[in-house]
């Protein structure tokens, strides 16, 4: 690789700066740097044997070509003083000024991090993103330390390898998108070209190669095209400039990469650029080569009347020439290849004699550079709140890879990656706008939310208050900056739901433990709590009692743990079992059935299977013609209209070993887990099941069970069934009717 201005001095750069400099107290500035910067690093060498002041002359010779303000020039010489020169930011100020020793200490900054931590990825991050943080607050830091780069790459060769290829990757990871970003595509293509050479030299010669070998057979057809060009524009009597021009080894190895293309696949290999004087000009110029070359379909762009984020702005066209030769070709005004060339640093530069304030700079190139923007904003503001992966996955992702320019209805341009939807630019024109969003007008027409943006559309959101943002939304949204703020906002919500359902569950438990008789205070306490967590597979306090309140955790069975009790389902049997001992030994039962006709001493006695009546029920019986007594529940409807063949019937004292089938029914919203949870409850209260049947009714999303259980007396099946009520989504339970 050649290096650039190898053999400049101090007095090239005065001469550059002097090309749009002409106030001699300016000047001054310049040349003091230049001798204090000569003198604080005297001694000083780089790895390349030469002086350190060489480095420092090219920074600020850059700078010049850039046509920077006098004090960036001057930070340009000076960025090194502090920190390789133990200079303090005071003495410069003193020396210089304030704003001077700013944009050096910042550069300093930058500079300083880069050292520790090297192989960490999450480290490397940190660095990239404190980087871009202490650029975005000043512009004139993000130009002097581009250019200090940009040198340091011109003169890496000197470096040992394994600093090679970390420089070279930070560079293309951070210094090269915000050239582009910036629009400085002089630095940001010779840049990207180090880089590569340095990352990957096998591919770098391999294009090269490719590039030359053909290189005279091109050079005849670009000149070829620009002398029939020449001659027909010069027939219209046009002012114009013409020339090929070559595209760099990097945007060619990147093409065939990311579009599987061949090196002979790619169609703007021969390119000619025509500068003229007006934008009128362009389009005229642009309707003589339509007319007489036939344009490729679809090649066509207008970045005139739609400028790049980067404030880019040319027509461009890809046309067939005479022999079936492929020409890219480039048309626009002077002005517009200077800000292509220089971008930010062109449409800023200096200008002699005006006030100029690096507020209100920064603020002009805010509102001119969207992206600068959310860049700046983004990189104050969120930053603290995410680990530096994910920022830089933000702002690659939705910053520098934004290819989808989307307007706002007063025409403010944004920037978003390709699929964004309208929640992504809801999001990215204010957090509150994406959180409130309701709906979205695209070109006049109401769009759903998920509907795919495309370059030119005009966004229109409609909001309203108190409304929130939708898990869906995340199914959808493209920027990792509107997906970070729904997530945090739900989670936020989630939070403090799970804090109120947590004292919901404290609340159940300790009405259970007084309920049952015991010292609530003693029992809950984090030692006894903890020690049955692994009972209900809970690993936390939270999870614990946010179980409890949604019913999953059922108290009653927490208590019985907690206490080491016996709890309900056996006090049932205990119940059931003193009931036996006591029981009236002058009644006789019917052992199957636990039903007694009083006076009658044997009667052929079935439950009636409409309403299977369970123990403790209240009962009648209804004489059947040959089934003998078939006993029904008071209530049965079956039996209402037929008194003259009932008669009394009770159960008898009862048999702790007997069960009853029942029927029970639950309505329920549809969930995932329903019947799990419902047949959890079932188990918790050991009433084996039967039967179960369920039948979903997809449209209004209801669920039916029909579950056969088998329990020991009614107090059991109420108990069974208003706990089933409890179960999550649960609607209504009750016993069922034939
Ligand atoms: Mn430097």
């Amino acid at each position: 690789m050649k290096e650039k201005n190898k053999d400049i001095g101090i007095n090239d750069v005065l001469k550059e700066v002097r090309t749009y400099i002409h106030n001699e107290e300016n000047i001054q500035i310049v040349e003091h740097a230049a001798n204090y910067a000569s003198e604080k690093h005297a001694g000083q060498f780089r790895r390349s044997g030469e002086p350190y002041l060489v480095h420092l002359i090219n920074v600020a010779y850059i700078l010049a070509t850039l046509k920077c303000g006098p004090k960036t020039v001057a930070a340009g010489f000076l960025h090194d003083v502090i920190e390789d020169c133990g200079i303090s930011r005071d003495e410069l100020c003193e020396e210089f000024d304030e704003e001077i020793a700013d944009i050096v200490e910042a550069v300093t900054k930058i500079g300083t991090l880069r050292f520790k931590g090297k192989d960490d990825p999450e480290y490397q991050a940190a660095n990239h993103r404190k980087i871009f943080i202490a650029m975005a607050k000043d512009v004139r830091v993000i130009l002097v330390k581009l250019c200090d780069r940009l040198h340091n790459m011109r003169t890496l060769q000197y470096q040992p390898e394994a600093s090679q290829k970390r420089i070279a990757a930070e560079t293309l990871d951070v210094y090269a998108p915000i050239a582009h970003r910036l629009g400085i595509s002089a630095i940001k293509n010779e840049l990207e070209d180090l880089c590569f050479y340095y990352l990957n030299r096998e591919e770098y010669h391999h294009i090269a190669s490719l590039v030359e070998a053909k290189k005279t057979e091109r050079d005849a057809a670009v000149s070829h095209m620009i002398s029939e060009i020449t001659e027909m524009l010069n027939e219209n009597h046009l002012q114009f400039r013409i020339f090929g021009r070559s595209k760099h080894l990097y945007s060619i190895y990147n093409k065939m990469i990311k579009k599987h293309k061949r090196f002979d696949q790619i169609l703007d290999l021969l390119a000619i650029r025509i500068v003229t004087q007006s934008e009128l000009n362009c389009y005229e110029i642009l309707g003589y080569i339509h007319a007489k070359y036939k344009p490729i379909p679809g090649r066509l762009k207008d970045y005139i009347a739609m400028p790049k984020p980067n404030m880019y702005q040319s027509l461009h066209t890809t046309i067939i020439g005479d022999d079936g030769k492929i020409f890219e070709v480039q048309i626009r005004t002077e002005e517009m290849d200077s800000i292509a060339e220089n971008g930010v640093a062109a449409h800023w530069r200096y200008k002699e004699g005006s006030n100029y304030n690096p507020k209100i700079e920064q603020k002009q190139i805010e509102e001119k550079l969207g992206w600068f923007k959310n860049f700046a904003l983004y990189s104050e503001e969120e930053s603290a709140s995410e680990s530096a992966s994910e920022y830089m996955a933000t702002l690659q992702h939705d910053v520098f890879e934004a290819n989808v320019y989307v307007m706002t209805p007063m025409g403010r341009v944004i920037d978003l990656p390709s699929g964004a939807t309208p929640i992504d630019f809801a999001y990215r024109v204010h957090t509150d706008v994406g959180h409130t969003c309701v709906g979205a007008v695209v070109n006049g027409v109401m769009v759903p939310l998920n509907t795919e943006l495309h370059t030119g559309d005009v966004i229109e959101i409609k909001t309203r208050k108190g409304t929130e943002p939708s898990e869906d939304w995340l199914q959808f949204v493209k920027t990792n900056q509107a997906r970070n703020k729904i997530r945090n906002f739900l989670q936020k919500k989630e939070t403090e739901k799970r804090s109120e359902l947590v004292d919901l569950g404290e609340k159940l438990l300790r009405e259970e433990l007084i309920k049952r008789g015991f010292d609530a205070k003693e029992y809950m306490d984090k030692k006894h709590l903890e020690a049955i967590y692994h009972d209900f597979q809970v690993g936390t306090y939270v999870d614990f009692m946010y179980g409890i309140a949604v019913k999953s955790i059922n108290p009653t069975v927490v208590t019985e743990k907690l206490t080491r009790q016996k709890a309900r389902v056996t006090d049932f049997e205990e119940q059931a079992i003193s009931r036996i001992t006591n029981r009236d030994i002058s009644k006789k039962a019917n052992t199957k059935t636990g039903i007694i006709v009083p006076g009658i001493e044997s009667m052929r006695m079935s439950i009636a299977q409409c309403c299977l009546p369970v123990y403790g029920d209240e009962i009648k019986g209804f004489i059947t013609k040959g089934e003998g007594v078939k006993v029904h529940r008071a209530m049965c409807p079956n039996i209402h209209s037929a008194n003259a063949r009932l008669i009394d019937v009770m159960w008898d004292a009862g048999d702790p070993t007997r069960t009853y089938d029942s029927e029970i029914v639950i309505t329920a919203r549809d969930r995932a887990f329903l019947v799990t949870d419902i047949l959890t409850v079932i188990s918790q209260f050991k009433a084996p099941i039967d039967k179960i049947n369920a039948d979903v009714n997809h449209e209004l999303l209801i669920s039916t069970l029909k579950l056969t259980v088998r329990v020991h007396d009614v107090e059991h099946l109420n108990t069974l069934i208003a706990n089933i009520r409890k179960v999550e989504s649960v609607v209504d339970v009750d016993r069922g009717f034939h």
